[in-house]
């Protein structure tokens, strides 16, 4: 059986066009999705486009979009996340006193 999905091409009967939800684009529901659905017991049709689909998934297991570094805070001694590798040669600081730091600089 073939499998494509692909928008523009001219689809088989019994395919359907749907809406994403989340991003407002147009995706194809084949046939042979909406066999699977039936077959996993799911009444409704997508809500979302398959980008969008893959998108929550990701999210829904809990992996962070980026990696975080646990940091001790060079100025409160608190444990912070920052997005980035800090370096052994410079103070890190947590958000708060981050602010505090750039404040007190800017002057
Ligand atoms: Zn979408
Ligand atoms: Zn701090």
């Amino acid at each position: 059986m073939e499998k494509q999905a692909i928008t523009g091409f001219p689809l088989r009967p019994g395919d359907k066009t749907l809406v994403c939800r989340d991003c407002g684009a147009t995706f194809v529901f084949t046939v042979g999705e909406q066999e699977f659905y039936r077959e996993k017991g799911l009444l409704n049709d997508p809500q979302r486009c398959p980008s969008c689909r893959a998108a929550r998934r990701r999210e829904r297991s809990g992996l962070p979009p980026r990696e975080m570094h646990q940091v001790i805070c060079a100025q409160c001694g608190s444990i912070a996340v920052v997005p980035f590798l800090p370096r052994q040669d410079r103070p890190v600081y947590c958000s708060s006193c981050y602010d505090k730091a750039r404040a007190g600089t800017s002057s």
